[in-house]
């Protein structure tokens, strides 16, 4: 991970030591601390102010999955019971707790680059219809994340330990990730359920889940590609050279590793 110098945004600075930026949590406007370091009171009063399908800045914030939980129950949407979320901001956030974003609608899309995810179980499911962007993101513990989205970026990712990626619609840039574990990836063939409730996928119309680079992928350990379609599941390791071309899909990746 790179160093960190101070931060391009409004930032909190909690903490800072003589001539240091201190904690770089984004500013909660009007406030001048960020979301962890807001007084009780100053929290309770944003997280009252947001309606569902909010724009979100939360870069730099270290959230406990306490704070998490606080923040989407104020996004619930009455009518689905989910939390609805516009765009959403959490670049370098340092993210606790063994859950994240289960059942989150995002509108517009998520970004989560150089986030440091630490004993983090599940993220997801979530539906997004923009881009998911997990680029630069580090995961130090083993981690499923299951997302219907448009995008999925995980530029120079880094899996510090097991991961299992199931996706639905997405097209994967994993250029530069490095998996220092298996990390498997599979498309799900139905949409994502809680509760016994499908999510829906509104403008997610892309049937195929496909990896658009996997240019320059620094794997210690083979990645596992698995193909899932109804009863049917193939995998097969990642090719010693894998394709270059645009639009590689995973089934054709599982047969060619058959
Ligand atoms: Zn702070």
């Amino acid at each position: 991970m790179t160093t960190l110098g101070i931060p391009s945004w409004p930032h909190c600075g909690h903490g800072a030591p003589p001539g240091g930026a201190g904690c770089r949590g984004r500013s909660v406007e009007p406030y001048t601390a960020c979301l962890a370091h807001l007084s009780d009171d100053d929290r309770s009063a944003y997280l009252a102010g947001l309606q569902p399908g909010a724009h979100l800045d939360h870069r730099g914030t270290l959230f406990t999955e306490e704070l998490l939980s606080e923040l989407l129950a104020s996004l619930k949407d009455p009518s689905t019971d989910r939390p609805c979320l516009g765009d959403a901001r959490f670049d370098e956030a340092k993210i606790g707790g063994s859950a994240w974003f289960e059942g989150a609608e995002i509108g517009v899309g998520a970004s989560f680059r150089r986030g440091r995810f630490v004993g983090t179980a599940a993220v997801g499911p979530l539906v997004c219809t923009g881009t998911l962007d997990l680029s630069e993101a580090v995961f130090e513990s083993a981690v499923t994340i299951e997302a219907a989205t448009a995008v999925l970026h995980c530029r120079r990712t880094r899996w510090a330990s097991t991961g299992a990626l199931r996706l639905r619609h997405a097209a994967v840039d994993l250029s530069d990730a490095v998996l220092e574990y298996p990390v498997s990836m599979s498309a799900h063939s139905r949409p994502f359920a809680l509760l016994s409730r499908e999510m829906a996928e509104p403008g997610l119309t892309d049937p195929r889940v496909r990896a658009l680079s996997l240019r320059g992928g620094d794997a210690a350990h083979p990645a596992m590609y698995a193909f899932e379609k109804t009863s049917t599941r193939r995998c097969g390791p990642l090719p010693a050279r894998p394709p270059m071309r645009e639009d590689f899909s995973f089934s054709q990746m599982s047969t060619a590793g058959q």
